[in-house]
């Protein structure tokens, strides 16, 4: 081959290579970091998505990774090439993932196959098996807004016609989503002594960022 020939090749080779080069250096550091992750929750024992989470068919998954750009919450990243689920508890389930995959590799379900999908046995009323204890909204099984609002609000219903103890509150509402916040107005209305806690929003260790509202 001529030496102008040659040249001209390497004009365009040269930037090619450097451009795959870079292409494959980056990939490989987004999916360290992406192993790094999952190792990281799983060590904590974060490896539970609380509710609607994408399910990864690793067959279909070429590994375009568009799910893991699409996703706001970093819940989900590339390792060895296919998508996974690589920071399960802070995946909220709104399937930007599923909507961005170009080979319809994701889909949402509820259930884990670790967990199944439990859901409480409440009687109409939303009172548990252990006495006192109401659980109403998406804890309760699949949610809407206004169907959490209704529940918490018919809960307290409920609640209101207990008989009264020695117990300084009347009420401890365990988080404030609409079921908790509607069963919190409730309990205004029925002038009930009430502790309303909520996890702090986002937090890593769930069960220790707590804080408390005493309605007045
Ligand atoms: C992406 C997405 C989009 C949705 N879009 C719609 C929609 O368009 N229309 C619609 O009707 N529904 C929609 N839903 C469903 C809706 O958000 C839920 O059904 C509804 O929020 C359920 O209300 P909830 O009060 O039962 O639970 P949540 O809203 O989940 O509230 C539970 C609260 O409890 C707190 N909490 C959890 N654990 C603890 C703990 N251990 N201690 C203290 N606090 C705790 C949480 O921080 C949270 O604030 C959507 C859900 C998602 C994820
Ligand atoms: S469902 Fe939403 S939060 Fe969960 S992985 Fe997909 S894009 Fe991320």
């Amino acid at each position: 081959m001529p030496d102008s020939e040659i040249s001209a090749l390497a004009v365009y080779l040269v930037p090619f290579a450097a451009i795959m080069a870079f292409y494959f250096w980056s990939r490989s550091r987004k999916e360290s970091h992406s192993a790094a992750q999952l190792k990281e929750a799983t060590e904590a024992g974060l490896t539970e998505p609380s509710s609607l989470h994408p399910e990864i068919n690793p067959v279909k998954c070429l590994g375009a990774g568009s799910c893991a750009i699409a996703c706001p919450e970093g819940a989900i990243g590339l390792i060895k090439g296919k998508a996974h689920l690589i920071n399960p508890t802070v995946c909220i389930g709104h399937g930007a993932c599923m909507a961005a995959c170009p080979h319809g590799a994701i889909t949402l379900v509820f259930g884990t196959e670790k967990r199944g999908m439990d859901i409480p046995c409440v009687n109409p009323e939303f009172e548990t098996n252990v006495p006192g204890i109401f659980i109403a909204g998406e804890l309760g099984g699949m949610g809407l807004i206004r169907k959490a609002a209704t529940q918490g609000s018919q809960a307290m219903d409920a609640i209101g016609k207990l008989k009264g103890s020695a117990n300084p509150l009347d009420v401890v509402i365990v988080g404030a989503g609409p079921a908790g916040l509607s069963a919190g107005l409730g309990a205004l209305e029925k002038n009930c002594a009430t502790s309303f806690w909520n996890r702090k929003a986002r937090s890593a260790a769930p069960f220790t960022s707590i804080r408390a509202t005493k309605l007045p």
